[in-house]
């Protein structure tokens, strides 16, 4: 593995390694734990009340959500979470979510501290960060850190200018700060990209990088629970599969949609469905459309419609259409499929995302009817997305 590999394809090479490492040491420990009930107990440590409020602020900085994050702010003091530390966590993630985000953010702490000393509630102001050495080269302390936290060194040589801006700004100057440590940090990292969406190579990399900067492995695997708790289930589930990857574990969480459009009941066609599916009729009996919603892995039977034409309208997560003998058509929201009559076909969701497409009829004619016919076999299922 050489230098001339990118940040990611190099973060994603340790992860590898280190996934492979713990499925042995996995194996082991689950075998110890069945024998010793105690070991655990000695070698679990949890989040504390103060990580977990790190964990809340971080995410939420991340997902701009400012009136969970005044919440989250005000229940990090109560936690016995200082001034300094917020401000140094939601200063550190202006690196990972941008100015925009982090301003915000600090001014949203600003804003309650001074609510906070106004009421007379518990602020503490806490300990600033200790001045540097006046012969501190960034340069050098950085890359050491930076070499801490991958594991190995690493030379960004494809962008020589990220290069020096990861080693000697993020890693030299604000890691240098020690009024939040290694692992705090890498915490508040962790929380904050699973509340970016699209980051998940980044989100492996930091959780396999908290490890070497001494987040235990029992507090990793609590921090998507805290995220579930604090910021909401996306933020979990990406948490929870990139801490899965990394330790080489099983996992089947899936991210949830923004239910934007109504789920509705259990679907009473349910026998004609492979999977869990859901109907919410929109003003159905005026003649409005009823909202399908597919849990992922979902689909119908094949079936055909009769005398009337189906349209199907995808208004969020990603599923298929299929006519018998075709190729099948990805739905992602915004397609619309016009399932002519007597076509043979069937619609349902990805293997790895639910789905949910509007659906009316039109063109109906006299004695319209739906003829259900067989399951789509997991063999023909699977084959569509190979
Ligand atoms: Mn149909």
């Amino acid at each position: 593995m050489g230098q001339d590999l990118g940040y990611v394809d190099f973060y994603g090479y340790i992860c590898k390694k280190r996934t492979e490492e713990m499925k042995f040491c996995g194996l082991t420990m689950a075998a110890l734990l069945l024998f010793s009930g105690s070991l655990n107990a000695r070698i679990k440590m949890e989040l504390t009340k103060r990580h977990e409020a790190l964990v809340a602020i971080a995410a939420n900085e991340a997902k701009g959500d400012l009136v969970a994050l005044r919440r989250e702010i005000n229940n990090a003091f109560d936690a016995g979470l200082t001034v300094s530390e917020q401000k140094e966590a939601l200063s550190q993630l202006y690196a990972y979510t941008g100015f925009p985000r982090s301003l915000n953010a600090l001014g949203v702490l600003q804003q309650v501290v001074g609510e906070r000393q106004t009421a007379g509630l518990k602020t503490e102001v806490g300990r600033e960060a200790d001045a540097l050495p006046a012969d501190y080269d960034a340069l050098r302390q950085g890359t050491e850190v930076q070499t801490r936290l991958t594991g190995a060194p690493f030379n960004y040589e494809f962008a020589s200018q990220t290069d020096y801006y990861l080693k000697a700004h993020l890693f030299g100057d604000i890691f240098a700060r020690n009024n939040l440590s290694f692992a705090e940090r890498e915490m508040v990292t962790v929380a904050a990209i699973s509340a970016l969406k699209g980051c998940e190579p980044q989100l492996r990399a930091h959780v396999s990088g908290a490890r070497h900067m001494g987040v235990t492995d029992a507090q990793l695997h609590e921090i998507p629970a805290a995220l579930h708790r604090h910021a909401g289930e996306a933020e979990a589930v990406r948490c929870q599969q990139a801490v899965a990857a990394v330790f080489g574990e099983p996992c089947d969480a899936v991210e949830p949609l923004d239910f934007v459009w109504p789920k509705g009941e259990p679907n009473p066609y349910g026998k004609y469905f492979t999977g869990r599916s859901y109907l919410a009729p929109m003003e159905a009996e005026k003649g409005g459309p009823t909202n399908v919603t597919f849990e992922p892995g979902c689909r119908n039977n094949w079936h055909v419609h009769h005398g009337q034409v189906q349209v199907l309208v995808c208004v969020a997560g990603r599923g298929w259409y299929q006519e018998w003998g075709k190729p099948a058509v990805e739905m992602t929201p915004g397609k619309v499929v016009a399932v002519p009559a007597e076509v043979k076909h069937w619609h349902g969701a990805a293997r790895d995302s639910w789905f949910q497409h509007l659906t009316y009829h039109t063109n109906v004619q006299p004695g319209a009817s739906n003829e259900w016919l067989e399951p789509v076999d997991d063999e023909a299922y699977h084959s569509v997305e190979k």
